[in-house]
């Protein structure tokens, strides 16, 4: 369920008129829904409430401060996957003891910052990590705790190849076979190596990947154990799915909850604590991206409109070849939920690509697309893309970054600025100068 809203006419984000936002804010801008989010988060723990997991927020899906701050008054602890998502996640609010660090490139600076903020835990993805997790650790006369990051070569047939993560060919964790031995109890002096960690892909739409994933797991922990290892945790990652087509998920996760919930029993019943890394299950519904038709032009086959929003702004369509559901956000007597609108049978449409600014063929956001009749200046919104949107913008062709706004009840309020050009250019700037010095000297 979301709060996205055909009334009168107008796209409504909880309550505030789309078009009002685009007004203040300027477009192309992203805008977030705080009931959305906090809806999603209590359907999560409503699913998986038999294990009572704690929640730990994908920070990577949508990392402004105001969502993350919003996240943990809900309760979530957070996953983060860099030194700087982590200085997020406490400029945030969050409680160290709540976050995990997961991540295959892991910097020593960024090992040292976790260990003095000590948080929770390390999801850790290679034996050369854990040394110098080990390592860092000992200098800074701490003890870490950490998880490995399992790869158990599952791999789910319908995650699209990009993000599956839990296959052999991919990068990540540690291959199932090599991990036992890193448990051994006493092999580093500085570890507590007392969890364990799968994330297996991005999104998986079923439970059978998970279940498979933790029969896995499952039988690495009773060897651990019967050497005379403890784990206290199991982690089973993100990957739970949203809806690009209707929003409407809370039945799968409700299910998908209820089975991975029942696989998980056995080891919650022996106290072990369950952590779960939802990133778009909470945040890809609960945004959208609202952009503006810069011009109608006329290709070979078809119409083509152009956004003052592209591939840099958001990425997905380009990068994964992803569908998100758009819409005019006026559209004359129309009433009820986006994707009902959007779908509406009999509305006058005509097949267009959507496209941006950006000079690239790939900046290219639908082909074909069934839309009603454009002209330049209607606003258009791009469901879905509250996750993996603007944390995934960039800079590209030198535009700036849009502004995000967050919509809680009738209010609707700036949480981060619009970028400038100027903003682009400053980290240049010294450099000009240094060689207008340096031809000085000649
Ligand atoms: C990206 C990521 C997630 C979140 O994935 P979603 O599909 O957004 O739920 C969770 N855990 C780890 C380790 C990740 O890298």
């Amino acid at each position: 369920m979301d709060h996205f809203i055909y009334r009168s006419g107008a796209l409504h984000i909880e309550g505030v008129n789309a078009h009002r936002i685009v007004e203040r804010f300027g477009s192309p801008v992203y805008v977030y829904s705080a009931q959305t989010l906090r809806h999603h988060v209590a359907a999560l723990q409503h699913a998986f409430a038999p294990v009572a997991p704690l929640i730990c927020y994908s920070v990577k899906s949508c990392s402004n401060l105001s969502v993350l701050q919003l996240l943990v008054r809900q309760g979530c602890g957070m996953d983060v996957v860099s030194g700087g998502e982590l200085q997020r996640a406490l400029a945030a609010g969050a409680r160290p003891e709540t976050i995990v660090f997961a991540g295959v490139g892991k910097s020593a600076d960024e090992i040292r910052l976790a260990l003095e903020h000590g948080i929770f835990m390390f999801n850790a993805e290679s034996e050369a990590e854990v040394e110098r997790i080990n390592s860092v650790a000992g200098q800074l006369g701490r003890r870490a705790r950490i998880a490995l990051r399992i790869n158990p070569d599952v791999a789910d047939a319908a995650t699209p190849d990009k993000t599956a993560t839990g296959g052999r060919h991919t990068k990540f964790g540690i291959p199932l076979t090599r991990a036992l031995p890193l448990y051994r109890p006493g092999r580093y002096s500085h570890l507590d190596v007392c969890g364990v960690h799968i994330h297996l892909g991005s999104p998986i739409p079923d439970a059978a990947t998970y279940v498979a994933g933790i029969a896995a797991i499952e039988r690495l922990i009773y060897q651990v154990e019967g050497e005379g290892g403890r784990i206290d945790t199991v982690n089973i990652g993100g990957g739970f799915p949203a809806s690009y087509v209707s929003g409407e998920n809370q039945l799968t996760l409700a299910e998908m909850g209820r089975v991975i919930s029942a696989k998980l029993a056995a080891l919650h019943a022996q106290g072990k604590r369950i952590v779960i890394e939802p990133g778009r299950s909470i945040s890809a519904n609960a945004g959208v991206l609202l952009a503006t038709v810069e011009y109608m032009k006329q290709g070979w086959d078809c119409g083509i409109a152009i956004l003052d929003a592209g591939m840099n702004t958001l990425l997905r369509p380009a990068m994964y070849g992803a569908r998100h559901v758009m819409w005019p956000v006026a559209d004359a007597g129309t009433h009820g939920p986006w994707h009902l609108v959007a779908e509406r049978a009999g509305a006058p449409v005509e097949a267009i690509d959507v496209a941006g600014p950006i000079c690239e063929t790939g900046d290219l956001f639908a082909q074909a697309r069934p839309l009603p009749p454009l002209a330049a200046g209607d606003v258009l919104a791009i469901f879905s893309s509250g996750a993996y949107g603007m944390s995934m913008a960039s800079q590209y062709n030198t535009r700036p970054r849009p502004a995000e706004v967050m919509v809680d009840g009738e209010v609707a309020w700036e949480i981060r600025a619009k970028e400038a050009v100027a903003d682009l250019l400053a980290l240049e700037m010294a450099g000009l100068r240094h060689a207008q010095d340096a031809g000085s000297g000649r």
